[in-house]
Parts: structure tokens; sequence; C-alpha cells
């Protein structure tokens, strides 16, 4: 359903360009969860504004494709990729406060994502936009109510509703749970799965929490400093990561089971993108760093079934 085929995404900026997203390729069956994970700034969320054709004014696609359905999106004028974001493609973003209007009834801001790409009534979209509330667990007459009057989860489950209402075949969750507390988390990320299965939604979810892959994806794509260095189903990536990276990652996560000890953490901070590091990124914090690792860039290979790392030890 969707194939992102080595884009690159930069930014300009006075200093050069920041290598934000830098050959990320990956593909996705319909009905899938990918997981997205890595540190902030590792180009995530680039990668998701990219997708859906939103990156700001200074951000450019150097190069590389996505196909959506079959159609190579990057290349479709803005107004043929208009009628495909939001009715196929849909982005529910995060910090749900910043998302929404906070002079317009939250309802109104939902009609219009349906008025926009959709020719129906007014009558009709209120219709669906208060059946969409009901289906994330908001009261219908809060329609009426503006963005303070809802609580952060309210916010959020309405971003939900917005994204859904015009029923697409794909939605990127960008960190939709970060800013809630751990219990309205938990129940936003139940809301999620159960739509998820209900609508047969395809979903990209995009966080630096792998306790959140963990609980909702089918597979998890690993990023560092702009490019995937691992990806696989939750379950290998999880008990078996490969990647030196991806290790540090699921060692730094603390375990309810084990014996009560500090999280380990990775050394060192990510590399600024203006000038990544020669040949594999991750060279300068990685434990098992070898001569070739500072020239060459590992190319990805499979490991194992559905497993793909980009290491220099494999
Ligand atoms: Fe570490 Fe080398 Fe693998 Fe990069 S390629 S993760 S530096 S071993």
């Amino acid at each position: 359903m969707l194939e992102v085929k080595g884009v690159k995404t930069y930014y300009l900026t006075d200093e050069g360009q920041v290598k934000a997203v830098d050959g990320v390729s990956f593909a996705m069956e319909r009905g899938e969860t990918l997981g997205l994970a890595g540190e902030s700034g590792c180009g995530k969320t680039t990668l998701a504004l990219t997708i859906t054709r939103l990156l700001p004014r200074n951000a450019r696609v150097i190069s590389g494709e996505i196909y959506f359905d079959g159609v190579e999106i990057l290349s479709l004028d803005e107004e043929e990729f208009r009628k495909i974001r939001w009715k196929d493609i849909s982005i529910i973003f995060q910090e749900a406060m910043n998302a929404l209007n906070p002079v317009r009834r939250v309802g109104d801001q939902i009609v219009e994502a349906i008025l926009l790409h959709e020719n129906v009534a007014r009558e009709e979209a209120v219709d669906r936009v208060m059946n969409a509330l009901e289906m994330v667990g908001i009261d219908r007459e809060r329609f009426w109510h503006y963005p303070h009057e809802f609580s952060g989860g309210m916010r959020q489950r309405a971003l939900i509703a917005m994204a859904l209402v015009c029923n697409p075949k794909l939605v990127i969750a960008d960190e939709p749970v970060t800013a809630l507390d751990v219990m309205v988390r938990a129940q936003v990320l139940k809301l999620i799965k159960e739509l998820q299965s209900k609508m047969d939604l395809s979903m990209i979810l995009i966080t630096h929490d792998l306790s959140v892959i963990a609980e909702t994806c089918d597979r998890v794509a690993i990023m560092y400093a702009g490019k995937i260095v691992e990806i696989g189903d939750v379950i290998s990536i999880f008990k078996d990561p490969k990647h030196p990276y991806t290790k540090g990652l699921v060692k730094a996560f603390p375990s309810i089971y084990g014996p009560r000890e500090l999280p380990a953490s990775i050394s060192g901070t990510p590399p600024d993108l203006l000038n990544p590091p020669s040949g594999c990124r991750f060279h300068p914090r990685c434990p098992h760093v070898m001569d070739i690792c500072k020239v060459e860039e590992p190319e990805m290979k499979r490991i194992n079934g559905k497993q793909y790392v980009a290491c220099h030890l494999y």
C-alpha cells in the first residue's frame, strides 16, 4: 500500500543543509501498523511531513519516491495531492492544544476537514462529526465546545476523530500520547488499537517510547540520525535486537519483571545533522565500532525472516 524509496528530505538553513531524512526506504501492507522509533531529532516527524507533504517552507525533498496504492505522490501537483491528503492519508499531530484552533469550536474544525475533501451538505458533516466524537468516547454535545473546555486527553481524542472522519486508508500518528499522563495515555492507546482493527486502518505510529510500539505495532523501524538502521517485526526486534543502537534503546527501557536497577543509557549525544559523521552515523557512540564503520556506510541486510539491519557487524 505504501512504499517509500530512498527519500531524502533536507532543511535549508543559513548554516547549510540539515539532512533530517537521508535515504529512507520501507514498505507497508494494508492493515499493518508500523512503529517508527528513535531519539528526538532523528527525522521521524520530517518523514511523516514528507509523506503527507506538509513540510515547512525551508524543507526540500532532495530525492526519492513515495508510492501510495501504486501512485507516486511526491510528483503530484498540490491540487491532486489535496484529494489524497486527509481522504486517504491523514495525520494525528502531536501537542493537541497547538494543533487545534483555540478560537473555533472543536466540532466546526472537524466539519471543515470533511467539507474540504467531500461534496456533502453541512448537516451531514455535522452528524458525521458527532458520530466520530462518540466513536472516540466524547459526548456528541461536545461538538459545540472550544478546545480550552476539553481536557488534554479529550483534545487528543478529538484529533483522532478528525484524522478518521474521512475514513482514510493510512493514518500517521505523530507522538499521539506523549503529552498525556499515564492513565489517559493507556486509554488513548486502547482506543487507537480498537479503531485500527474496527476500521482496518494502516498506521504509522511515531514515538520515542518503545512501550507504545510494543503495545500497538506489528513491525518497528528504528531511526537514527535520518536513517532507518533496523526494521522488523516487533517481537524479533524487542527479543533479539541486532543493531547496537537498537540494543541500547531496548536496554534503556526499564523492565517491570526483572531486578530493580537503573536502565542503561547510550553514551554520547545524537549527531549534528548539518555535518553528520562519515560512514555509519552511529560510529562515534557505538561500543563495537571498527575501522570500516568510520568510512563506509553499512547497507541494509536481511538477517532473518522480516528483520533487516544496517550494520557492518552482520
Ligand atoms: Fe557500530 Fe559499526 Fe555497526 Fe555502526 S556499523 S552500529 S559503528 S558496528
